[in-house]
């Protein structure tokens, strides 16, 4: 059975990587979905291909999701087009790491708006949509990150970290509209964004993994697919790390 089947979504950052394989898995749960990346060909090459695979299931929206005016009016270009919005996914992110000796403002700003802002941007213009859904979601993606920390990634670690206190207030907010609002807190994931780190340090950090290997972006997929759907009702308010058990 098709879990999604009748929902509508928005997937940020589905350009690529975990943002896709979510948009793709939701795509073939019934959900009907609005792709969201940065990049026009990024978002409208990726809702091309998964519409090859499920027909008339995407359509691409590109948009800086950083940016609160572009994401005001590309939200209302959406919501002419499908008018109710039943799952949000917080999912575009990226990263500036240095050590904090050498770390720059415009690292910092970046990072803090593409990662956390975002969220704000997005739900300022959807919850009152969401709110009418009768079962609304919104699904932030954290890190794990947000949970421990790391060298090198203070401005990553507090966006991811920021996420999370979003999440557990928005839930606060919206439960008695029945709209559950959770994070998920990826592990090492195999992307793009992951494929950036140089081959041996890859290796140590798979070492120390109790699962001993890295994650794809389809796990990542299947557990925001879960808490989109209405088996997750009762779930709100929380991190959910999908890390091979390395925050165990
Ligand atoms: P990728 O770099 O592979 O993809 C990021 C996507 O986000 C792209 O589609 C990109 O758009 C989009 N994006 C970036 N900035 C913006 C913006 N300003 N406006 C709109 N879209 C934007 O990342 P991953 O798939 O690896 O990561 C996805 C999420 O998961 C991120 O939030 C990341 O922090 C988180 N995460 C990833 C982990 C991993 O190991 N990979 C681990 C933990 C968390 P475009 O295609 O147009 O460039």
């Amino acid at each position: 059975m098709q879990k999604l089947a009748g929902k509508t979504a928005i997937v940020t950052g589905a350009g690529r990587g975990i943002g896709n394989a979510v948009a793709r898995r939701f795509a073939s749960e019934g959900a009907r979905v609005i792709l969201i990346s940065r990049s026009p060909s990024s978002c409208g090459g990726a809702a091309e291909e998964i519409n090859k695979e499920f027909p008339d299931s995407c359509k691409a929206y590109p948009c800086d999701v950083a940016d609160y005016a572009a994401v005001q009016e590309t939200m209302a270009a959406i919501l002419k087009d499908f008018p109710q919005i039943d799952i949000l996914v917080n999912n575009a992110g990226i990263t500036r790491d240095s050590l904090m000796l050498r770390m720059k403002e415009e690292d910092w700003d970046a990072v803090l708006d593409t990662n956390l802002k975002s969220a704000f941007n997005t739900v300022k213009a959807l919850q009152r949509v969401l709110m009418k859904s009768p079962a609304g979601r919104i699904i932030n993606m954290s890190s794990v990150i947000g949970l421990v920390g790391n060298i090198g990634q203070a401005n990553y670690a507090a966006s991811k970290a920021g996420l999370i206190g979003f999440t557990k207030s928005l839930a606060q907010e919206f439960a008695p509209r029945k709209v559950t609002c959770n994070a998920i807190a990826p592990g090492f994931i195999s992307t793009e964004m992951s494929n950036a780190i140089p081959d041996n340090l890859k290796e140590e950090i798979v070492k120390k993994i109790p699962l001993k290997e890295q994650g794809s972006v389809e796990d990542i997929a299947a557990l925001t697919a879960f808490l989109a759907s209405d088996d997750a009702r009762y779930i709100t308010g929380q991190v959910i790390a999908c890390d091979g058990g390395m925050t165990m």
